[in-house]
């Protein structure tokens, strides 16, 4: 008996220290909230006929209609690609038969991985909230907040403090969050060696980039990058440019053209500080596209864009999913946004 256990043994050992060497890969998933092909298109030209988006080697389509509606909202989509289920519009992390959902972050960090959140509008709005919490309305931000207090988030950076110290509970979850280095500015995220640490921007939404108070979201990566790269572990990590969607509500193509620029600055800043890490898959998408934008015409001149809005609400067009890195090419083809979920699966478990 002793011998046979001695035996396996042996050949067990090595395959596990292999096992242990082997790193999953890294995963960056970058949404930018109510990016379309025109808003890109428009982006595009706009920034003298280039865009990081070209760098990508494998390109697919998604359907991101939900469960009830064929036009999703963002509560509804960021569920599908966190979750990979179909739920009703305004839900976050909770499927139609009212179970709550695990996303890809919970999954990952389960599986040893490091994780990350950086938004530009708060931490608690749907889309960064869709990859940690589970609520029936993505306007129950105080309970989101707490939710975000109790999470398995690593680092965040982005705006929304006030529904965490300034709450109808009168509870101070910035001093509960013991676990979390909040600090107030980059420089000391930077500096912080603990563990979690936590950067809130903004008291409430953050302003456009425009107003040039804002920090650019290609800093807030780098700062997160920094610190998932000393941790020597794998990571993921979910950025949002959360206002080319606000810039479509208000139909006001000067505030999506700023707006995707800023996102589109993060994807160079992910593209240029992954070519040392090679073992990082980036899948670059939308939820959904945002005020039914056209480009109908423009001058060739200087490539300027003239845009036409049909709504002021989301429209159910198919949006783009931009990949590369390891398994890249497991994204290419048509799908629903809830396969986004399932091919990060896939790798976290490879
Ligand atoms: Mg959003
Ligand atoms: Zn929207």
């Amino acid at each position: 008996m002793k011998r046979t256990i001695l035996l396996i043994s042996i050949f067990i050992f090595p395959i596990s220290l292999f096992a242990q060497e082997k790193k999953q890969p890294n995963i960056i998933l970058m949404i930018g909230d109510g990016m379309g092909l025109s808003q890109i298109t428009a982006g595009m030209y706009s920034n003298g006929n280039k865009t990081a988006l070209e760098e990508f080697t494998f390109i697919g389509l998604s359907k991101t209609h939900s469960h009830n509606s064929l036009v999703t909202d963002s509560a509804a989509s960021g569920t599908a690609m966190a979750s990979g289920v179909k739920t009703l519009n305004g839900v976050i992390g909770i499927n139609i038969k009212n179970q709550k959902v695990k996303s890809i972050l919970e999954i990952s960090k389960e599986r040893g991985y490091q994780t990350g959140l950086i938004a530009t509008s708060s931490i608690v709005h749907a889309t960064p909230a869709s990859f940690y919490a589970k609520v029936l309305s993505r306007k129950e931000y105080q309970k989101i907040a707490l939710q975000m207090s109790e999470s398995v988030v690593d680092y965040f950076i982005g705006g929304g403090q006030k529904h965490f110290n300034n709450r109808s509970d009168n509870r101070n979850l910035l001093k509960e969050m013991k676990d979390y280095d909040i600090v107030s500015s980059l420089s000391r995220f930077d500096k912080s060696e603990a563990a979690k640490i936590g950067l809130f921007t903004n008291r409430d939404e953050p302003n456009r980039i425009s107003d040039g108070t804002r920090i650019p979201l290609k800093d807030a990566v780098s700062s997160v990058l920094n610190q998932l790269d000393q941790d020597k572990k794998p990571f993921f990590l979910m950025v949002e440019g959360s206002q080319i969607d606000w810039g479509g509500h208000a139909n006001e193509m000067s505030y999506v053209l700023s707006e995707y620029n800023d996102f589109n600055d993060a994807i160079q800043t992910v593209l240029d500080y992954t070519k040392n890490m090679p073992n990082t898959l980036i899948i670059v998408t939308a939820d959904h596209e945002t005020g039914g934008l056209s480009i109908p015409k423009g001058k060739i001149k200087n490539f300027r864009v003239e845009g036409t809005f049909s709504t002021i609400g989301h429209t159910a067009t198919m949006v783009p999913v931009f990949t590369k890195g390891p398994s890249a090419e497991i994204f290419s083809g048509i799908y629903d946004n809830t396969s986004i979920f399932k091919k990060m699966l896939k790798v976290v478990n490879e």
